[in-house]
């Protein structure tokens, strides 16, 4: 059953809302291709269905651009769906905020954003589909523009769907951005694996009653025998490891067996190796020991007739979709929001770390050069995997920064640069002000403002998570100290020892008044042990022939016995 199908069998089921909800929020609103731009998130939904995901799933597809491309709230989409909704169409607004900007250094940090913003696997999973759309889709846009959704998809999600076990996405999105980053070895590439590919499609229908007799003589049903094409992108990479020999390329065609059993596998194999000999070493058995992305199958390179040579792939049905859906298939069964709970919801015999792709995805999150970093930080670096301990923040040109959670605006400013670290005064977080002590969250996008001659203010300490923020701080605070320390006099202090009289302050303080000088402060105290009481004049100048002078005057009080001064 299709998208509108669904909507139009349960109206008032979540689909079929959120179908209604999302045509008309769409209305009049064209794409780049001309078409309404309702049936990209129609198409986006369906390929969500296609992957067999729940409701909720299918309905955050269809909804996945309002927020962001129409006047529709993520409030209204609440109230009118609920939180789950709510909650993956706000993960996919998040997402849209990411930039890759071809920086392949970055493009780490970029995937573990993506999934650590997530939180919840099928919000990966409506932007995948969100973006095998787009990238279908993708002529239409302006070159430049083109280029980078390309560079994105191969750099960020289709490495993403390879670890999450969807291989054939993984390939076809890599096969969508291919001829936008590479046009002109995609041209030569088409015209040169045509004919190859005639051949080799021929040559395997040639041979494919052989194999369909050998497996019925020995009782084992084949539910499928087909061909399977290698992705153009794949074969670019494995041309290029190959001094571009196409005769080296056993799998261009690969003939794919699907059956019932793991044991009609097994026996498959054998029949095979009896019918064409095994080419040495190329026997792969990946249900034994699957991939680190689980997918699992056997593969094997015979010598056919004609002395050809060819791929065999034997699996099973379970297998073969699980090598399509990946984690996606068993979904369906798991619909339980974030990664670890999907875990531990696994039956009890399966421990997370049985699951090798769990331990492989883990693996490769934390960087890559791993084997170079310091065992501290490599430990370091693991715990991000499960993301309890980081936070990715991005920049308003669409940078990503990777913070301990926790994290403030302060960390986040001195993590850009320190001066504006220094200067910072203010924060907007997802364009609403904040105080600088707002924890940040996963996916935040954080706008710092700064102010010239700004200095960091000491209670920052109290606030400041990262050691970065807190060292640049406390030198800020030093080096303000020593200006204020440094700081060019402007006061003069006079000290009077007096014997005191009635009126003698007045005389004093007039003195003061008919040399222009303003008086700041005046104190006067009585020393224990001293037979005159002492005045303290601040005044404010630092003339010295202005004091001079102003001294001279004072002299002239004869209640006056001491004189002195000093510029502070
Ligand atoms: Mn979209």
């Amino acid at each position: 059953m299709t998208v509108p199908e669904t909507a139009k069998k349960y109206p008032q089921g979540l689909v079929g809302r959120a179908y209604r909800f999302s045509e008309n929020a769409h209305k009049g609103q064209k794409r780049k291709t001309e078409e309404p731009y309702f049936n990209h998130a129609l198409a986006a939904a369906e390929t969500l269905l296609e992957w067999k995901l729940d409701e909720a799933t299918v309905a955050a597809g269809l909804l996945h651009d309002t927020v962001e491309d129409t006047g529709v709230s993520l409030e209204a989409i609440r109230k009118e769906f609920g939180d789950e909704v709510a909650f993956l169409v706000d993960g996919v607004t998040k997402l849209g905020k990411i930039k890759y900007r071809g920086q392949e250094a970055r493009a780490e940090n970029l995937r573990k954003m993506v999934l650590a913003i997530s939180q919840d696997l099928r919000v990966i999973f409506v932007k995948l589909a969100d973006r095998l759309h787009n990238m279908k889709t993708l002529s239409a846009l302006p070159r430049e523009k083109q280029k980078r959704v390309a560079m994105e998809t191969s750099e960020i999600y289709a490495p993403l769907a390879y670890r999450l076990g969807m291989q054939t996405l993984s390939g076809d999105l890599e096969d969508l951005a291919f001829p936008f980053i590479h046009p002109d070895e995609y041209k030569w590439l088409k015209v040169q694996v045509k004919e190859e590919y005639e051949k080799r499609n021929e040559y395997l229908e040639r041979i494919k009653p052989e194999v369909e007799k050998i497996l019925s003589k020995e009782g084992i049903k084949a539910l499928v025998i087909d061909f399977r094409a290698k992705h153009y992108s794949s074969l670019y990479k494995k041309l290029l490891r190959y001094n571009m020999d196409f005769e080296k390329i056993y799998d261009l065609v690969a003939f794919r067996i699907i059956l019932k059993t793991v044991d009609d596998c097994y026996a498959a194999l054998g029949l095979i190796h009896k019918l064409w000999p095994p080419l040495p070493g190329r026997i792969k058995d990946y249900i034994a020991s699957p991939k680190p992305n689980r997918y699992q199958s056997l593969h094997t390179t015979v010598i056919g007739p004609e002395e050809k040579i060819v791929e065999f792939q034997i699996r099973t049905k379970e297998m073969h979709q699980e090598a399509e859906l990946g984690i996606a298939a068993h979904w369906v069964y798991q619909q339980q929001k974030g990664f670890r709970s999907y875990f531990q919801r696994m039956p009890a015999r399966v421990k997370i770390e049985d699951i090798e792709w769990v331990r492989q995805l883990r693996n490769w999150l934390s960087t890559r050069s791993s084997l170079e970093t310091k065992p501290e930080e490599f430990v370091e670096s693991m715990k991000i995997d499960f993301f309890k301990d980081r936070i990715f923040v991005i920049t308003p040109r669409g940078d990503v920064l990777d913070l301990p959670a926790g994290s403030t605006p302060v960390d986040f400013a001195y993590h850009i640069h320190s001066e504006i670290g220094d200067t910072c005064v203010g924060a907007k977080i997802n364009g609403t002000f904040t105080p600088l002590d707002e924890e940040l969250r996963s996916g935040d996008v954080v706008q710092i403002i700064t102010q010239k001659n700004k200095k960091p203010s000491k209670d920052w300490l109290n606030f400041a998570k990262t050691a970065v923020a807190k060292n640049h701080i406390r030198n800020a605070l030093k080096e303000k100290e020593q200006i204020l320390r440094k700081r060019v006099p402007t006061r003069t202090e006079i000290r009077l020892v007096v014997k005191d009289r009635i009126g003698l302050l007045k005389d004093v303080t007039a003195a003061i008044a008919s040399s222009h000088v303003s008086i700041l402060n005046l104190h006067t105290s009585a020393p224990s042990g001293s037979e005159f009481p002492t005045d303290k004049i601040e005044i404010a100048t630092t003339d010295k022939k202005k004091i001079e002078k102003l001294i001279l005057k004072l002299k002239k009080i004869k209640e006056i016995k001491e004189i002195s001064y000093k510029i502070i």
